[in-house]
């Protein structure tokens, strides 16, 4: 029943740290240096594409508006890399505030409102008037891609569902679809970098396959959970919950 001894292995971690750092430097510079001079593509094809400079034949026209596609899903992606290793490096800490839950509900749904009437779906929200410190700002993130993943894979007419219920020690905040759901072995690794169910999403619905990484860094760094239930083919819901105090 005494102890003799023990046992202890240490690594140092330094390289891999050193190694880690570098690479989060060279992803931000490329990603600011790859941001300039795509601004200025972008702004030349708009001109084109508005055909002030001169008309287009149709064909021209609709080169210009596929390179003009492409450089807003590059823009996306760039944006999504850069917000995600800034989040991850630390570089951005979470301003916690007191906040309205319902109030950050309502600001996720108005900035989704023109994409869900585009798309003709029912954003139905059921919230509460309780308050929780937390950043608006990445929170709001956080539901708008929430959202905007309910609404890009749900069929035009459906209806979505956000909900607020609180708890003992925390908020759970969910969204609803009956979209077209999961397969059961992506659901843990959809959380992870570029990870999409199908390879032609990001393609088809513009997505970049970041936007859920992003949301769990973003909830944990809060302190709470983020995780998705779903039954392919009848829909999904996503769970994020958020400590009260
Ligand atoms: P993306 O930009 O592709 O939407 P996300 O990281 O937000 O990237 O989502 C990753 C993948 O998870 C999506 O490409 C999609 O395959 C799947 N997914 C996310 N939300 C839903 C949803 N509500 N219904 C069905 N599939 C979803």
């Amino acid at each position: 029943g005494k102890i003799k001894g023990f046992f202890g292995l240490t690594s140092d971690i330094s390289d891999r740290k050193a190694t880690e750092r570098m690479k989060d430097e060279f992803v931000s510079v490329v990603g600011h240096e790859l941001r300039t001079p795509l601004t200025s593509i972008h702004g030349s094809l708009k001109l084109l594409s508005t055909q002030r400079l001169g008309s287009l034949s149709a064909k021209g026209y609709e080169i210009v508006d596929i390179a003009l596609k492409n450089t807003d899903r590059l823009t996306r992606l760039i944006n999504d890399v850069l917000d995600l290793e800034r989040i991850e490096s630390g570089r951005v800490t979470m301003e916690r505030r007191p906040c309205d839950v319902e109030q950050l509900i309502l600001q996720a749904v108005q900035s989704m409102q023109a994409m869900a009437d585009s798309h003709r779906i029912d954003i139905v929200v059921e919230s509460l008037t309780t308050t929780i410190s937390v950043d608006p700002d990445h929170i709001t993130q956080a539901l708008t891609n929430l959202l905007s993943n309910a609404i890009k894979f749900s069929s035009e007419g459906a209806t979505v569902w956000i909900r607020a219920i609180e708890r003992e020690t925390d908020v759970i905040l969910s969204i609803r679809d009956h979209g077209r759901g999961i397969p059961s072995d992506k659901i843990e690794t959809i959380f992870d970098r570029f990870q999409q169910v199908d390879s032609s999403d990001s393609r088809q619905r513009g997505g970049t396959g970041l936007g859920l990484a992003i949301c769990k860094k973003i909830v944990q760094q809060h302190g709470g959970k983020i995780w998705v239930e779903s039954t392919f083919g009848f829909g999904s819901t996503f769970f994020l919950t958020l400590p009260t105090s």
